[in-house]
């Protein structure tokens, strides 16, 4: 039950999510906005947390409970 590969590609504005369609959305890092919240809950962005990895995504499946994500 080797699970790789569906993840592994970066994603680019524009693109869809693999899993379920939706419209990728930018990945916010670090502390958020004033407003980040309220774009988290229009679909707008993701949050990323504080995680300052290099191999981090710009990009994921706004689909709350998406595998994508
Ligand atoms: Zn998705």
């Amino acid at each position: 039950m080797a699970t790789r590969g569906l993840s592994s590609r970066v994603l680019a504005l524009g693109d869809e999510c693999l899993l379920c369609r939706a419209e990728v959305v930018p990945i916010v890092y670090g502390f958020p906005a004033d407003d980040a919240f309220e774009q988290v809950a229009a679909g707008r962005i993701v949050l990323g947390g504080c995680a300052m990895n290099p191999l981090a995504p710009d990009f994921a499946c706004p689909t709350k409970g998406c595998p994508g994500a």
